[in-house]
């Protein structure tokens, strides 16, 4: 049972013996296997969709399904996620890749042995092209800075090409002025393999993405309440367990301090025919203001032509208080405050944190599902049974 709006906190937790806070792919996962022992579960989620940023819709102008919060890509090694998730949706089959333009060129990303030919203008073989990169790599024994590390990572000529303009747009700073802690490596693939994946799953929910959830949800043990936020609800919830997958700073109030987020504001447009005859066409130079643009029919090719098509222009910057949060900055005074905020959450018994935003790291989707199997084994089933 889905409902809008805030019916009072009491109905909408009525009868509940579990609440779930959020209804992405963590909480969808805990809510559907407690529903499905019995339990009933009051799932509520502040927007006014099911889904998560892995939410889709269908454009009803042109027909086009939209990723709303960027383009999502399923994609893993687990077989375990894989069968679950097959429960709710079939699978087409799909290999993503990504190209970038830089300098007026294009090229295929991640960087492979056909970008290092390409941007050399010679043939090279694995060797010659590890070669090549060693030669330019020298100079940083102990980087100080993003720009050092990722020289000593994959040598100058790359760096300037690929990651310096790019790097500086994510984070509206010279990559000279950011700490070499933001990467820890920059793959290089010494083949010709110009898939951005390399799992062994990748394809694309027959249905799309919110098709799943829907179906996830529907069991009668569920009452999924949209448009309600727990801040304003929490006083009038019962005391069962709660699974709570919003931002764990915002749980305690920030006390300690906001933990670092950054954001990205989708631009979307209508063009006629294709736009960029591709998925995903980064944009690596520092003077263009976007830093990719998705074109979501080619997401789902098997859906057959579209007269029209939708593209969004992706900006990246950090994000303030009412931004939604996207990537998590992970300074070193971020991962500070948060062992803070874990602490604290450890005195919440009854409460269980999941999700991205609840352990405050980037999750892919097939993570945030098999981190929630995990949970509702150890953490939140035990608490439904004691
Ligand atoms: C731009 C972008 C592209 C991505 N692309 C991919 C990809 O290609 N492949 C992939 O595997 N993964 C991708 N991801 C990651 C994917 O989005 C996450 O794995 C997934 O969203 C994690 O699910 P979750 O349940 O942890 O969090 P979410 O999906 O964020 O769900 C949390 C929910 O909690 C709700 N909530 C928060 N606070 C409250 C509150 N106070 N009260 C009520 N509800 C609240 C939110 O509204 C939200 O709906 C991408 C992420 C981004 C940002």
């Amino acid at each position: 049972m889905v409902c809008e709006g805030d019916a009072g906190a009491m109905s909408l937790f009525d009868g509940a013996d579990l609440i779930v806070v959020g209804a992405g792919f963590f909480g969808a996962t805990v809510a559907e296997h407690a529903a499905r022992e019995g339990f009933r579960v009051a799932v509520i989620d502040r927007r006014k969709h099911v889904g998560g940023n892995a939410f889709t819709y269908v454009d009803a102008h042109t027909g086009i399904e939209i990723h709303k919060y960027g383009p999502h890509i399923f994609h893993t090694n687990s077989g375990e996620v894989v069968d679950y998730l097959s429960r709710f949706t079939g699978w087409v089959p799909y290999e993503h890749r990504v190209w970038t333009t830089a300098g007026g060129r294009v090229f295929p990303m991640p960087i492979n042995l056909a970008t290092i030919s390409l941007f050399t203008g010679r043939l090279m073989s694995p060797r010659e092209a590890r070669a090549w990169v060693a030669e330019h790599a020298g100079g940083f024994p102990a980087p100080g800075n993003l720009e050092e590390k990722a020289i000593s990572l994959i040598g100058r000529p790359l760096y300037e090409a690929f990651i310096r303009g790019y790097t500086q747009k994510q984070w509206q700073t010279d990559p000279s002025l950011l700490p070499a802690e933001v990467i820890t490596r920059l793959p290089v693939r010494y083949s010709f393999d110009n898939r951005y994946f390399s799992d062994t799953f990748q394809m694309m929910p027959e249905h799309g993405y919110t098709a799943i959830f829907e179906r996830m949800l529907a069991s009668p043990n569920i009452a999924v309440h949209l448009g309600v936020d727990w801040f304003s609800a929490r006083g009038g919830a019962p005391d069962v367990p709660v699974v709570y997958t919003g931002p764990i700073d915002r749980y305690f109030g920030e006390r300690l301090g906001r933990l670092g987020w950054r954001t990205v504001d989708f631009a979307h447009e209508v063009h006629e025919g294709d736009f960029q005859g591709c998925a995903v066409m980064n944009y690596a130079d520092a003077d263009v203001a976007w830093t990719r643009i998705a074109e979501f029919k080619h997401f789902a090719p098997w859906r057959g032509e579209f007269e029209k098509t939708v593209i969004a222009r992706e900006y990246s910057r950090f994000a303030g208080a009412r931004d939604e949060p996207y990537y998590p900055i992970n300074l070193a005074e971020d991962r500070a405050r948060y062992d803070g905020y874990r602490a604290l959450a450890a005195e919440e018994k009854r409460v269980v944190f999941g999700g991205r935003l609840g352990t405050y790291r980037y999750l892919d989707m097939h993570q945030a599902i098999g981190a929630a199997l995990r949970a509702w084994d150890r953490e939140v089933r035990p608490l439904l049974t004691r």
